[in-house]
């Protein structure tokens, strides 16, 4: 195969071009196709001259195109290439290299291969052990093929070999030195041609060697080149030649300006790069002057003397390098910077000093909190656990119980008495997780979690923090976030608590938790695992006497700025406030009336009214108004269909009245009075059991078929639900029913089944303070109940009389009086129902109250007869309990 090397390029018969044309630039650049094909008349007949017919062996080139004056090393594998390379030497070294006309023909016939060639001179020849050779051709002139004499074994031509003309016009001149200076523009801007290439050019003589040079030199396509070739006359061929010139001169300045643009980018871009490098150092010189870097060096010593974990003082110091490349004024600068002041604001390891000495304690709580004994015994119980296990998986303490009754200011002595800080969150309405755990910092505004908040609000890392109303917490599509309180409350997770915000994990395994609740069933079953429950149900008259003298009338006075000379409050005022003012478990409301009291006394005082107040109990009303509570009473006198229950509310414990009204009907059941389903199912089973026990009742079989029972609980605008007053409804109806009346002195409660049994309730404590506020002596609670009575305070236990009962049977027997003008036909219902239509009859005599002290232990049979129907009563540590 005949591959070109690269050529060698060598000027032969370089003439001096002269330089005595006035103006060369005017001539026009015509395009190529517009060049003239035909040779002018002066160079026709210098061509003419110069023409020579002649005989050659031709040598088909592909890849390339072959310029006179260009040596080119050529590489020849084909055989017939070779035959005619032979038969030159044979002869004068004369060869017609031709162009083929397409590259991929390995066996060019005539047609294929262009009509116009270079005669060429053979210089050299090598063999190569394989059988190829390489020569060495000199392009000499021009040559247009007339006829082909041969095809095989190699091709041979005749044709005219041209001489280039020398020429002098004007016009021609003035191309040369055109296409010179073009050429040496180009020169100029190439990298590829280099300077001695325009100085080549300078000294090649003839106008047509020297587009043929030029044309060399920028190595267009090879279709360019042949047309060239074929350009005979020189004057064309120059114009020509500078058209490419100036094409190339277009497309090189279009680079170099392309470089330029690409070099200034990068420029600018060093520039800066070094400027900044530079303003860095004069920063760092003239340090403490700088605002900004003032700002950045005082944020990086807080970020490490904030005692961060190591990981997170990184992240910190991280992102304090993100805050020092941005413009103070970007967005995201304040946002990374309220960041950075959180991670920092956050106690990280300070501590308090944790000392838990029991006594203390015990004295602190003393001292902040009249009663509660059980309560205090629990929380120093709970506090030696802590101070021998450390370590251990303590339970969480949750004080549980209605509002005012001391929860959340427990968890303040607690502090107290260990030395701790003291911080609360309420969770009441909390339903979206992310008020625990914060929003995420590409939400606008975004702040960290609750948790978070308060941590940074306690300081330390071992404060005491009490989550308020942990019953109160809902969840909804917001996602959970009960599930986020586990992971702050689990101490097998709340080392590395994840606040969305902080994105650093958060050590809270060293807070002491204190969870309050009203109630305990809305509590999450797994948050509720957790826990330790501490019970406060509320407190008694007398013990809010003793809160209000020592604690509440104390704090109020100091708040108002009176004291022990200005004001004086009765016992019985207090009472009165108590009962007629405030209507609660707790003591916060009687906290406030105090407190209103005070204010006015404190106004007349700075008014000089008044120098010293005495409120008695006349006085009450007229500083705190009208009436504000009115207790529910028990019945004045006995009454049939009227029961007295008692119940439990938010508030501590009340009294509640059952109304049982039997008309002529066809068996229908009325409820009224806003009871909810577990009421309304009690009161079917409380009648089912009554026609189970009709017989028994005296009461005719069918008589339901001809009855209609109509139940109603007073307070009809209060929502009442809940099982215990089961038993309170069956007695109304079967006193209904029967016409016995029920025995106005007696308060029950207890859930009933449809087989008369009876379970116990819940809040028999409250319920029972109630009932002894209510003046009501005498109690039927289920039996299973009797434990509960422990909680009450003694003095109150030693006034009432207890029945435990098993069975509706014995609540029959002692809450409903005997039947007496019953009529023969055993029972009849009254079916005009209502108290006035039987006198009362006087009833079996009921146990008498003990006056005794001691506690309330499990009660067991003394076997005692008491008052002789009943059947069996307990008299267990001054209380009569009778069964
Ligand atoms: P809770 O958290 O149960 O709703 P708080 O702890 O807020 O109730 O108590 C309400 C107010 O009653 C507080 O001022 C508290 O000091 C006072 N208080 C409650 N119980 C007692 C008590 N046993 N002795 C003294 N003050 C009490």
């Amino acid at each position: 195969m005949d591959k070109p090397r690269r050529p060698i390029r060598r000027i032969r018969n370089a003439e001096s071009v002269r330089d005595t044309i006035d103006d060369p630039t005017s001539d026009e650049f015509a395009p190529l196709r517009n060049s003239a094909r035909s040779l002018t008349n002066e160079s026709a007949a210098a061509m003419r001259a110069g023409a020579q017919v002649r005989d050659l062996p031709v040598l088909p080139v592909r890849n390339t195109v072959l310029l006179p004056n260009m040596v080119v090393p050529l590489f020849i594998d084909r055989e017939p290439a070779l035959r005619a390379v032979e038969e030159a030497m044979n002869a004068d070294r004369s060869i017609l290299i031709v162009s083929q006309r397409a590259e991929d023909i390995t066996d060019p016939l005539p047609q294929d291969v262009y009509d116009v060639g270079v005669e060429c001179v053979v210089n050299r020849v090598l063999r190569m052990p394989d059988g190829a050779g390489s020569v060495l051709a000199q392009a000499v002139r021009r040559f247009r093929i007339e006829t082909w004499l041969q095809e095989a074994p190699f091709g041979r031509v005749r044709g005219v070999a041209f001489t280039e003309p020398e020429l002098r016009s004007e016009q021609i001149e003035a191309l040369a030195r055109t296409a010179l200076r073009l050429f040496e523009r180009c020169v100029k801007l190439s990298s590829r041609l280099g300077e001695d290439a325009y100085i080549q050019a300078l000294n090649v003589e003839r106008p047509g060697a020297l587009a043929d040079y030029i044309v060399a030199q920028l190595e267009p396509p090879m279709q360019t080149r042949q047309e060239i070739l074929e350009t005979f006359d020189p004057a064309a061929r120059l114009r020509k030649a500078c058209y490419l010139l100036q094409r190339e001169l277009n497309v090189l300045e279009l680079e170099q300006s392309i470089q330029e643009d690409v070099q200034r980018e990068v420029d600018r871009g060093q520039r800066e790069y070094y400027l900044r490098e530079q303003m860095k150092v004069i920063q760092k010189e003239l340090g403490e002057h700088d605002p900004a870097m003032r700002e950045s060096g005082e944020l990086r010593e807080r970020i490490e003397s904030a005692g961060m974990p190591a990981e997170t003082q990184a992240r910190a110091l991280k992102e304090l390098e993100r805050l020092e490349a941005m413009p103070s004024i970007a967005p995201e600068y304040s946002v990374l910077r309220g960041y950075l002041d959180w991670l920092i604001a956050l106690p990280w390891n300070k501590r308090s000093d944790d000392r838990v000495d029991l006594r203390h304690v015990a004295e602190t709580l003393d001292a902040n909190h009249y009663g509660l004994t059980k309560v205090k015994d629990r929380i120093l119980e709970f506090m030696a656990v802590r101070k021998l296990a450390p370590e251990g998986r303590t339970p969480i303490l949750c004080f549980s119980g209605p509002p005012g009754v001391g929860k959340t200011s427990l968890g303040r002595s607690i502090a107290e008495a260990l030395g701790r800080k003291f911080v609360r969150v309420s969770l009441g309405g909390v339903r979206d997780e992310a008020e625990i755990r914060g929003h995420r910092r590409t939400y606008v505004g975004a702040l960290p979690g609750r948790i978070i908040q308060t941590m940074k609000q306690a300081g330390t890392i071992n404060p005491v923090f009490v989550l308020d109303e942990i019953d109160k917490l809902a969840a909804d599509y917001r996602g959970d976030p009960a599930a986020a309180l586990l992971e702050v409350l689990d101490p097998e997770q709340n080392n590395t608590f994840s606040d969305h915000y902080l994105e650093v994990p958060y050590d809270l395994s060293q807070v002491m938790f204190v969870l309050t609740a009203n109630v305990l069933h809305t509590i999450p079953a797994p948050l509720r695992d957790r826990m330790e429950v501490i019970e406060l149900s509320g407190y008694t008259e007398e013990e809010k006497t003793h809160i209000a003298r020592q604690f509440l009338i104390p704090r109020q006075m100091r708040d108002t700025g009176l004291n022990t000379n200005r004001i004086e409050f009765d016992d019985a005022a207090i009472n009165r406030i108590i009962r007629e003012y405030t209507f609660e478990a707790g003591v916060r409301n009687l906290e406030r009336e105090i407190g209103a009291v005070m204010r006015q006394v404190a106004r007349r005082v700075v008014e000089g009214r008044r120098h010293k107040a005495n409120v008695s109990a006349a006085r009450v009303p007229v500083y705190l108004g009208q009436q504000k509570h009115f207790p529910t009473e028990p019945q004045e006198r006995d009454e049939v269909g009227v029961a007295t229950g008692l119940a439990w509310t938010a508030a501590g414990g009340d009294l509640t009245t059952v109304e049982v009204l039997a008309v002529s009907g066809r068996g229908n059941i009325l409820l009224t009075g806003q009871l909810g389903d577990v009421m309304k199912e009690s009161a079917q089973a409380a009648l089912t059991f009554t026609r189970a026990r009709a017989t028994a009742l005296g009461l005719p079989e069918a008589f339901h078929e001809k009855t209609d029972i109509h139940v109603h609980m007073p307070a009809a605008s209060i929502p009442k639900d809940g099982p215990s007053a089961g038993v309170t409804m069956a007695i109304a109806m079967i006193s209904a029913l029967t016409g016995r009346e029920i025995r106005s002195d007696v308060a029950m409660t207890g859930e009933i089944t449809l087989r008369g049994r009876v379970l116990p309730v819940g809040g028999v404590k409250e319920k029972t303070l109630a009932a002894h506020r209510a003046g009501v002596r005498t109690i039927i609670l289920p039996r299973r109940n009797l434990k509960d009575l422990d909680d009450v305070p003694e003095e109150i236990r030693n006034t009432l009389a207890f029945y435990p009962v098993d069975t509706m049977d014995e609540v029959i027997e002692l809450a409903l009086r005997n039947a007496t003008g019953r009529t023969a036909s055993g029972g009849a219902p009254h079916t005009t129902g209502g108290a006035s239509v039987r006198q009362p009859q006087p009833s079996r005599p009921l146990g008498e109250p003990l006056a005794a002290s001691g506690r309330l232990a499990r009660p067991r049979s003394t076997g005692r007869r008491d008052g002789g129907e009943v059947s069996g009563v307990h008299s267990v540590n001054g209380v009569v309990v009778a069964g």
